[in-house]
């Protein structure tokens, strides 16, 4: 079989792989059938992921078609369209102890830590894998995980239908924030410098967009709100510049930041600018049980995965892909693989 590897930084290929062994009891076979490329997929090709080792097999938004079952799966059988939860974690930490694996202290993602779902077949453990309606299309099912990012993100920030939200940046995972603060309701507005990204979220039901290289953001949201800024903001540009303007002089009284971004820089923040306003700023990290959620989300239309790709190459033009999505001029959102 074949398998999408990156040898080294900055070399990949769509080549041979021994095929996955016997399965144990929990597991199941997975013929993958499609799969979304991520930036954190591209941060492993250029070298530049902390928990990346060499050589990886990418990939950790895929579903595919069980192919064989271990003894003691129960919930799928051989012929189910599934989508593939990461995430693996120790259960023995804290934070599992408490019910939250997904910051487990030993955390594995499929595709970073350990090889993930750029290949032709792969062994899952069965609990990971969520069955699908059969008549989503292979592309769309490749996007459950983002999707449940947004989902864990809302449930972090307690979205609800009353929230005046700002989502700062409108690549894939701000779109899919988008949809899911729509879906509850909420008075939505998404920034970003780029007017072809700003064009997607409006074609997504954006009621405001921002481009902050030519308009002023924190003026502009204020004018927007009567002054009152947006009580929910998710921040998933990572930009040290728009976090600090997000915590200062954005969020509403009593508001809530949620932060996506994987910025490490650091920020200048008073403490006043938290207590002043009882302003909470939230973290989130991949999902917690989401799978079922989103799975039900896309079942019934109200999400549509369709809205953020922008191209969908065959796994043997990974190369093409990859070059692609370092592109984002060329309005490039989620890409997606097919196998
Ligand atoms: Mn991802």
């Amino acid at each position: 079989m074949k398998a999408v590897t990156v040898s080294a930084p900055h070399v990949i290929a769509f080549a041979d792989q021994p095929e996955p062994k016997d399965l144990s009891s929990g597991e199941v076979l997975i013929r993958v059938r499609a799969g979304g490329i991520c930036g954190s997929d591209l941060h492993i090709f250029h070298g530049t992921n902390p928990f990346a080792t060499y050589p990886r097999v990418i990939g950790h938004e895929f579903a595919g078609e069980v192919v064989a079952i271990g003894a003691d799966v129960t919930h799928l059988a051989v012929g189910d369209k599934v989508a593939v939860d990461p995430v693996v974690s120790c259960g023995s930490c804290y934070a599992c102890s408490i019910g939250r694996p997904n910051v487990c202290r030993h955390l594995q993602v499929l595709g970073v830590h350990r090889d993930g779902g750029f290949q032709e077949l792969i062994a899952v453990d069965g609990a990971k894998a969520h069955k699908l309606p059969a008549d989503i299309p292979w592309e769309h099912a490749a996007l459950v995980e983002p999707f449940t990012i947004a989902a864990q993100s809302a449930s972090q920030g307690r979205l609800s239908g009353s929230d005046t939200v700002l989502i700062c940046g409108a690549g894939p995972i701000g779109l899919v924030l988008l949809q899911v603060a729509k879906m509850h309701g909420a008075r939505t507005v998404v920034m970003d410098i780029l007017d072809s990204r700003l064009q997607r979220a409006a074609a997504l039901g954006a009621d405001h967009t921002i481009n902050s290289r030519s308009q002023d953001l924190v003026a502009e949201m204020l004018r927007l709100t009567d002054g009152n800024g947006a009580s929910l903001i998710f921040e998933a540009t990572g930009n040290i510049k728009v976090m600090e303007q997000c915590i200062r002089e954005i969020a509403a009284i009593a508001g809530r930041v949620v932060v996506l971004g994987m910025g490490s820089d650091v920020m200048n923040i008073a403490p006043v600018d938290f207590m002043r306003r009882e302003l909470e700023v939230i973290g989130t990290r991949l999902s917690l049980n989401k799978f079922p959620q989103v799975v039900e989300w896309i079942r019934d239309g109200k999400v549509n995965p369709a809205g953020i790709i922008s191209h969908v190459f065959p796994a043997s033009e990974i190369q093409a892909a990859i070059d692609l999505s370092g592109n984002p001029g060329q309005d490039v959102c989620k890409i997606v693989v097919t196998f």
